[in-house]
């Protein structure tokens, strides 16, 4: 996918630049417009004292919600589930009843590690073969952690896939951790290790970051807000990239139609 939307935007005539991490504004190469594909904590240190202190409020009210743990594992052999559909399923949510997952994720709310946590797992290699070695395999898998949790939760994750999948542990040969600050190192957008750039509910949706009728604009000239911390929220649905879009060519009296082939959807993201 970050293949085939690089190349579709160099067919437009962009360039896109990699491995620096933009400190301030003012580092950024001549432009004329921006479009921040960062969150509001951010764009606080980013634009420095040039926002307003309304604006400044509103973004340092902004709330952040669970983080997550990750576990990579490299298995001998696939995982050995119980019920036969998992071993067809590229993504596996494991939780048992429907009880047992919201007992688990109101505890992670309440600021808890649960011991049955909420396993979002996805097993790549059993679609693409260049995942692993012929014959073994990869898979990943997560639970929600309170924000900026330092617990390890490993050996709770793995009894989960253990007890849908049992062998499964018999079957690791190597793993890999990301805990929530690690997470945020490797992404700031990560804040706390929530992916989601932001809590979700009904009173950050409607203000996300700010409750204004165009919430990608920001009080500096021509410069936005297009990632998850927008509307509509978090998730690869490339949707904020592209209403933030929108917003710069209304600004620009070139708005184009949603319908229209070669809707502009690119998203800048300097990494
Ligand atoms: C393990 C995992 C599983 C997920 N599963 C799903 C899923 O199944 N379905 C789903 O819809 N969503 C999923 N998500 C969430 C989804 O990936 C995010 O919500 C989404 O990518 C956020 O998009 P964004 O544009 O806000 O930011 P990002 O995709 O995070 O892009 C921002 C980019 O900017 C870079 N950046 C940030 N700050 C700077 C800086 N100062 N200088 C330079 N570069 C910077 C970051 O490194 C990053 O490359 C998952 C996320 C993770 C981590």
């Amino acid at each position: 996918m970050a293949d085939a939307l690089t190349a579709h935007l160099q067919a437009l005539g962009g360039e896109v630049r990699t491995g620096q991490t933009i400190r301030s504004f003012e580092n950024l190469p001549k432009h004329q417009t921006l479009l921040a594909d960062i969150g509001p904590r951010a764009f606080l240190q980013l634009a420095g004292d040039s926002l307003p202190p309304r604006y400044v409020r509103q973004l340092s009210e902004y709330r952040y919600g669970p983080g997550v743990f990750k576990v990579d594992w490299a298995l001998s052999g696939p995982i050995p589930w119980k019920a036969a559909a998992c071993s067809r399923a590229g993504t596996v949510h494991l939780g048992g009843t429907w009880d047992e997952i919201a007992a688990a994720e109101r505890a992670v709310w309440a600021g808890e590690h649960p011991e049955r946590p909420f396993v979002l797992l996805t097993q790549p290699s059993l679609f693409d073969a260049t995942r692993a070695p012929s014959g073994s395999h990869t898979a990943w898998a997560y639970c929600h952690v309170p924000n900026g949790s330092t617990i390890r939760m490993t050996a709770r994750i793995e009894n989960q896939v253990e007890r849908f999948a049992p062998g499964f542990k018999q079957r690791i040969l190597a793993r890999s951790l990301l805990t929530t600050r690690r997470l945020e190192a490797y992404n700031p957008n990560y804040v706390g290790g929530d992916i989601n750039g932001g809590v979700q509910d009904w009173r950050q949706l409607l203000r996300r970051p700010t409750s204004v009728l165009r919430p990608y604009d920001t009080p500096l000239r021509h410069v936005y807000l297009c990632s998850a911390s927008t509307p509509p929220g978090g998730g690869v649905h490339g949707l904020c990239g592209y209403y933030a879009a929108e917003a710069v060519l209304s600004t620009r009296g070139t708005r184009h139609s949603p319908h229209a082939q070669n809707a502009p959807s690119a998203q800048a993201s300097q990494q």
